[in-house]
């Protein structure tokens, strides 16, 4: 597998892979884009998208609440 080399949606989990954190592999003649399936090296697993999504969305709630 190779670095994806765009922001795409992951087909594991459909969360955004960002460019150079995840793979890409040939499927049915196209391109399909998934998570690292192990972290480091700067790469994102599906787990750690979702963790990130979570922490982010926290963040906006927290944000929002703010007078
Ligand atoms: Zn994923």
């Amino acid at each position: 597998m190779a670095r994806n080399m765009f922001n795409r949606p992951c087909y594991v989990c459909g969360l955004i892979v960002d460019a150079g954190t995840g793979h890409f592999e040939r499927h049915n003649g196209g391109w399909r884009t998934k998570h690292a399936v192990y972290p480091g090296d700067g790469r994102v697993t599906c787990a750690m998208a979702a963790q990130l999504q979570a922490s982010t969305r926290l963040a906006l709630a927290q944000k929002d609440s703010q007078p």
